[in-house]
């Protein structure tokens, strides 16, 4: 790296102009919004795993969505976006707690993958990579609450376009995304978001009340048209401010930004919490999975390995009881 990409980093984070939210509503549309810019917290996910570039774009893609959706929601606990289909990538997750951790990981078939790979799949990345499958959403907020699901099936040619269609079929607030990722000229990874949304009625102002239908809907297209002349730069870039681009795109719509919260790359993974899991199975199952004299289990998130040999299934196993 450089060291004018190093100094530019460097005043990218101390403004916070990178692995950030920013919510943000739009007073003359009466819209609420978040725009979300990863960094180095992509790097950090992405470089825990040798994907393959269109696997890592995907899943770059999917991280920078599930932290926009996280954002525009209230709970306290853990969000999670998933993808499973018969394409070459089978499985993706990502998920965002509500302090701000994220993590992610993709499965995928190499030989699939290779098969795939043709012209069409930068139009159409979805039907090419994904196939055909669903999209979950789910929030977990901890024991003895109810867990929140929604599922929806991969329509549409982009990550975005699934998110939109899921919003179309729920009947939720009228909602309108945008994402880009890509790898920058110094092999940095990038995301980025913007998320409008219709103001739930009882947040709405007395403007939205008194104001006709057809108000509503010029309000809604073209915010939306806007919206849509965002460009991979903008969304991406370190060295725009995220205020500057929220400006530059909607000033007719009077901007109003909010305090901004940060993100970043963690896993919730411990040697304690296998250890749970290994004890809720029985034991001679698990001494079957041994090799080299030990039972490894790896993380798919962060990649993390825990080691157990005889001794310490002993410990795992002799102190539960
Ligand atoms: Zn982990």
């Amino acid at each position: 790296m450089t060291t004018a990409a190093v100094s530019t980093l460097a005043s990218a984070l101390a403004s916070r102009d990178i692995d950030v939210v920013q919510p943000f509503q739009l007073d003359r549309s009466n819209l609420r919004g978040r725009m979300v810019r990863l960094g180095p917290v992509l790097d950090e996910i992405l470089g825990r795993h040798a994907y393959p570039g269109p696997v890592a774009q995907m899943l770059a893609e999917t991280i920078t969505l599930a932290t926009t959706l996280a954002a525009a929601l209230k709970y306290e606990g853990v969000f999670t976006l998933q993808t499973k289909g018969d394409g070459p990538i089978n499985l993706m997750v990502a998920d965002v707690t509500s302090a701000g951790a994220v993590r992610g990981y993709a499965q995928f078939d190499e030989d699939k993958l290779k098969a795939a790979l043709t012209d069409e799949v930068e139009k159409a990345p979805v039907p090419a990579l994904l196939g055909k499958g669903y999209l979950a959403f789910t929030v977990d907020q901890g024991e003895h609450t109810q867990r929140y699901q929604g599922i929806v099936g991969l329509e549409g040619d982009r990550m975005d376009d699934c998110v939109r269609h899921y919003f179309t079929q729920s009947e939720q607030l009228a909602t309108g995304i945008v994402v880009h990722a890509g790898l920058s000229d110094g092999g940095a990874w990038g995301g980025g978001a913007i998320m409008l949304q219709a103001l739930p009625d009882e947040d709405a102002g007395s403007v939205a009340s008194d104001a006709k239908p057809s108000d509503l809907e010029d309000d809604w297209r073209r915010a939306m048209a806007l919206l849509s002349t965002v460009t991979p730069a903008e969304v991406l870039d370190p060295a725009l401010p995220v205020n500057d681009v929220l400006f530059r795109l909607f000033h007719e719509e009077e901007v109003r930004a909010y305090d901004p919260h940060g993100l970043a790359a963690q896993c919730r993974c411990s040697r304690e919490r296998v250890v749970t899991v290994l004890r809720s199975l029985p034991r001679e199952e698990v001494a079957e999975l041994k090799v080299d004299g030990a039972v490894d289990v790896g993380c798919e998130f962060c990649s993390t390995h825990y080691r157990f040999d005889d001794a310490e299934l002993e410990t795992v196993y002799g102190s539960a009881s």
